[in-house]
């Protein structure tokens, strides 16, 4: 992702903490868009990334500044997988990590996270549960917090997804975009770049379309946008299997609301059930192994069409934020 230096925080001639994330493939399913009346659709497999999902993005550029600036050690509040990223981020920056994760998060998750060596805590609760151990704890321990929208360059890794789509299709926009949102980094960081994009004059095309699937049992973004607010409320008792998709609370609540508004998206819930079939789908008919997250995209899909949010002739790029093999 840093051939796109040019438009990260990036010093000149400065090395930023890298594994290789990014330049993940936009794979065609020409199925879908044949059964569904579409022009083309594409899932973006995010789950090839290093650490198994787009979080390596955010986490490469968030631990490049902070080691720059002099940070001693990290920590973070995590559903799992940006708990991964920090692990092996913060430790190919040679700087200890500690990471707070709900007792309940898959098994696999919680032991990628200590392969690359960082302390590990768990927590009886959700991630905003663990957000409230884990800013304690950096404020006690001197250690620089990377919760999500906390501090400024996650975002800016993440809004590398944008250019990615963007170019793939020659410097032009798709018509919507269909993403999970837990946090709300990836669609927000994906808003601001399309908008960069058009500023720079790269791209001429209107705004692609946003939208967020969540899952019905936890749905802030949702609710909040089905009602015309213009902030989210906490969703009491948050319950799902799409563990990134498990956060009550989103700090960025508001930006993805004006991101869907502004981009003429929507947002919707899906169950587990029909997330969980939408990654069997992926797997059995594109050989993605998809996560959750990743199958609630199609989910939603199937739904905007069948509510004609999503037209015939339509391009639409679905994306698979991680990997199914974590959940397992
Ligand atoms: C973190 C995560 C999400 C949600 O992303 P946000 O940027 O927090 O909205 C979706 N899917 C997976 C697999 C994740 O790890």
């Amino acid at each position: 992702m840093w051939r796109y230096h040019d438009w990260m925080p990036l010093k000149d001639g400065e090395a930023p903490v890298s594994m290789g994330e990014g330049a993940t493939p936009m794979i065609p399913v020409p199925q879908y868009a044949s059964e569904l009346g579409l022009s083309e659709v594409w899932i973006k497999d995010e789950a090839l990334n290093a650490t198994g999902s787009f979080k390596a993005r955010g986490m490469s550029a968030a631990i490049t500044r902070a080691a720059a600036a002099g940070a001693k050690a990290f920590s973070t509040p995590t559903a799992g997988n940006a708990g991964v990223a920090l692990s092996a981020y913060g430790g190919r920056a040679g700087l200890p990590v500690t990471v707070f994760a709900p007792k309940t998060t898959p098994s696999t998750i919680l032991t990628q996270i200590k392969t690359f060596g960082a302390n590990l805590e768990l927590i009886d609760g959700h991630i905003g549960d663990c957000g409230k151990v884990a800013r304690a704890f950096a404020a006690e321990h001197d250690a620089f917090d990377v919760s999500t929208l906390r501090e400024p360059y996650r975002i800016e890794g993440k809004k590398t997804m944008g250019l990615e789509v963007a170019e793939a299709l020659g410097w032009a926009f798709p018509d919507a975009l269909i993403y999970p949102t837990g946090g709300g980094t990836g669609l927000i960081g994906m808003w601001k770049v399309f908008k960069e994009l058009k500023e720079a004059g790269w791209v001429n095309d209107e705004l692609p379309r946003l939208y967020s699937v969540q899952a019905d049992g936890c749905a802030p973004v949702v609710k909040a946008f089905e009602n015309g607010a213009t902030k989210t409320d906490a969703w009491e008792n948050p319950k799902t299997i799409a563990w990134g998709l498990r956060v009550p609370a989103p700090l960025g609540g508001a930006l993805c609301l004006r991101a869907l508004k502004e981009t003429k998206g929507t947002a919707v819930a899906v169950s587990d059930e029909d997330a969980t079939g939408g990654a069997t789908s992926m797997a059995h008919t594109a050989s993605v192994d998809a996560s959750p997250e990743g199958g609630a995209t199609l989910a939603a899909l199937c739904r905007l069409v069948d509510e004609g949010q999503i037209e015939k002739g339509d391009r639409v790029v679905l994306f698979n934020t991680g990997a199914g093999w974590l959940y397992r």
